[in-house]
């Protein structure tokens, strides 16, 4: 029986073409900005977000750590959403290395922040507070089912930052999943905030890395931070390579993927007790199954050979390079199987 893992996007393996240009790498040391392939890959990076600088980072917590030391000084406080990626699983870096406090907002069902909550979580001028200072957004966005900020989204987030005079910054960790979605560029959604991130080691297929944009004046001294938590490599063009070719030619398959998981919804929606939360727009499918201890659940159906996470009081799958249509087929049937053997 051929295992099905939906557990994440992160487990995607490089493909033989994505070796082969890692190791066809032309390298330099790049603490010194001297690796070809790295500058290489910032170039694209940059060019494809329209943004006038990149720098290549370990992950996408160093991107986000990294971009929030950048734009903050210590004490400054930064407003997330009560279920952003930052806030949740970062290890709370904000705090323990930065010295910021993270200020948390509620997210809406689809992963926008409440105005509301946002107008008051703005701290007003005065000696006996910490400064605002960022906003971050998330896009695709993870807890929130894999939703995408539009264009109309953002420009609303953007519009309240300025009038505040904050900076904004998006977790882009699934960004072209979000392009790809809602049927604009990158650089389109990425206009809106002034530093952006997205993970090559997701549905890019990369082993490792994380791209961070910016101006050039941000990126110059994110460059700094990046050398301060360590995360200065040296001939780290084997990894840029991976980066270079995903972006030439994994960025249009992950209409694929979502997709696959329009068809695992599909699949899934059929079976009596299981309830979608919400319907898939990307590639992260979460959904509920009535009468189950999740933890039991996600148990047998890794039984069953279909792996997957309980995960904030639902199960994820998430579909990926290496996972076909077949595969989606199976884990429904099985899925369907479990629930039928039990009833
Ligand atoms: C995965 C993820 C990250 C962190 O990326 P790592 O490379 O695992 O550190 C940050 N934000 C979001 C939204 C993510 O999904």
């Amino acid at each position: 029986m051929k295992t099905i893992d939906l557990r994440s996007d992160t487990i995607t393996l490089p493909s033989p073409e994505m070796r082969r240009a890692m190791a066809e790498a032309e390298l330099g040391d790049d603490v010194f900005g001297e690796d070809p392939t790295v500058n290489c890959l910032q170039d694209i990076a940059a060019q494809l977000l329209d943004k006038e600088a990149a720098v290549l980072t370990t992950s996408g917590t160093q991107s986000n750590l990294i971009a929030l030391l950048t734009h903050c000084r210590r004490g400054d406080e930064v407003i997330v959403g009560d279920q952003s990626h930052t806030l949740q699983f970062e290890v709370g870096g904000a705090w323990a290395v930065g010295g910021l406090g993270l200020r948390s907002v509620r997210n809406d069902a689809r992963g926008r922040l409440d105005p509301t909550e946002l107008a008051a979580a703005v701290r007003p001028d005065n000696d006996h507070f910490p400064r605002t200072r960022l906003i971050c957004v998330e896009n695709t966005h993870n807890r929130c089912g894999g939703t995408a900020l539009n264009e109309e989204d953002l420009a609303s987030v953007r519009a309240f930052a300025d009038r505040f005079q904050l900076a904004l910054h998006m977790d882009g960790a699934r960004l072209f999943n979000a392009a790809a979605a809602l049927g604009v560029p990158p650089a389109a959604l990425a206009s809106y905030a002034d530093s952006v991130c997205f993970s090559l080691s997701k549905g890019l297929g990369c082993p490792v890395g994380s791209i961070l944009c910016g101006s050039a004046a941000f990126i110059a001294e994110a460059r700094r931070y990046r050398k301060m938590l360590g995360g200065g490599m040296r001939q780290a063009g084997v990894i840029a390579a991976a980066g270079v070719y995903a972006l030439q030619n994994m960025v249009r398959r992950l209409k694929d993927d979502h997709e696959n998981a329009q068809f695992a919804a599909t699949g899934l929606a059929e079976i009596p007790g299981v309830a979608l939360t919400p319907p898939p727009e990307t590639n992260l499918v979460y959904f509920t199954v009535a009468g189950w201890k999740l933890p039991e659940f996600v148990n047998r159906l890794a039984e069953a050979g279909v792996l997957c996470f309980d995960e904030g009081g639902r199960v994820r799958w998430v579909t990926h390079f290496g996972i076909e249509r077949a595969d989606v087929e199976q884990a429904v049937a099985r899925t369907r199987s479990v629930l039928a053997a039990a009833a």
